[in-house]
């Protein structure tokens, strides 16, 4: 858990730091009728283990996707569930262009040649075969991450359309169907939520519709790729690279990945600066506390409204 969710907690509840305890099961047994509110960085909770602790009556997640929190089953229990929209937005962003940046013009690989001495010796580095200028880009999940990557990019004269379950009141090309945006761009970036609704929603369909000269980046969570199918498309140049921050078994990559040219990888940093990190913490911290003074959290996932209005 980040130091400021403890910090901001402190003077306002007694904070049980599960994260410090030798052995963290045995103390929610023992203190399973007085918890009534669970701060988390990632754990899975399910119905299950809300049944354990049957006083909780809120779950305050780290982070803005919460595909290991089942809100519905929460829901069910009247738990409201919350996590940290909005105040990432602009570093994920910016991740997501320079993941694409790094891809397209091989920056990663170009670096390496550079430390390996291969320029110093006098040879410079290939010319790539990929340049992002006239690129269009698809964006599977136009929501408050993929708004703020089409503002970034459009500058870069790479235009944008975009495939969510629902068209958005916005000027961009929408597409009810994710194969056929595949064929019509040659980026697909993806800022989807993870969980069943959305694994392997990436298959090979969707890769061969890419293309050969088509460019993957995934930013939201690795269950939406078939990892398999990725490795595949790479190997044979079914589609020309990708660019991944998030991966099927995180912190496990697939191992083939590791050793492809073409894929260009970053150990999900996403959000990971100190100020973001901050004010998700911070957010978390204000969503106790609203709830412990007047039962209104600041940011309840969709699954959780109706506990709250
Ligand atoms: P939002 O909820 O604002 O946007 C999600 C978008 O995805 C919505 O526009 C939604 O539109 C669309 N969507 C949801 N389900 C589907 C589906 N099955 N098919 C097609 N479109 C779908 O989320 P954020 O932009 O705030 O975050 C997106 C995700 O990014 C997070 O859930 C998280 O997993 C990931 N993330 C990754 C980070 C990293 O470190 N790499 C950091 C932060 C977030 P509609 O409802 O119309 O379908």
């Amino acid at each position: 858990m980040h130091p400021a969710v403890a910090e901001g907690l402190g003077d306002h509840c007694e904070l049980i730091r599960l994260w410090e305890e030798s052995d963290p099961d045995a103390v929610l047994a023992a203190r399973r009728d007085e918890i009534v509110a669970v701060a988390t960085g990632g754990t899975t909770i399910d119905g299950p283990f809300l049944d354990g602790l049957p006083a909780v009556r809120l779950v305050a997640s780290f982070g803005v996707g919460y595909d290991r929190i089942d809100a519905s089953a929460a829901a069910a229990r009247g738990v409201v569930v919350t996590n940290t929209p909005g105040v990432l937005d602009d570093e994920v962003a910016d991740t997501a262009l320079g993941l694409l940046l790094m891809t397209v013009r091989e920056l990663g690989r170009a670096e390496q040649y550079l430390r390996e001495g291969k320029w110093a010796d006098g040879r410079p580095y290939p010319l790539t075969p990929a340049t992002l200028h006239g690129r269009r880009m698809g964006i599977l999940g136009l929501g408050r991450i993929g708004q703020a990557i089409a503002d970034r990019v459009q500058p870069f004269g790479v235009s944008v359309a975009y495939h969510n379950r629902h068209p958005k009141g916005v000027d961009y090309p929408y597409y009810a169907s994710l194969t056929e945006m595949a064929a019509d761009v040659d980026i697909l970036m993806i800022v989807i939520p993870g969980g069943d609704s959305t694994r392997h929603l990436v298959d090979a369909s969707v890769l061969k519709a890419l293309g050969a000269d088509g460019i993957l980046i995934n930013v939201a969570r690795g269950t939406v790729v078939d990892e398999q199918a990725l490795v595949d498309a790479l190997r044979t140049n079914t589609i020309l690279y990708a660019g991944l921050d998030v991966f099927e078994h995180e912190p496990k990559v697939h191992p083939d990945l590791l050793t492809l040219p073409n894929a260009v990888l970053l150990p999900h940093v996403g959000s990971a600066t100190i100020p973001t990190r901050t004010a998700m913490a911070n957010l978390v911290v204000d969503n106790i506390r609203h709830w412990l003074s007047d039962g209104t959290p600041l940011t309840p996932v969709p699954e959780s409204t109706d506990l709250v209005n």
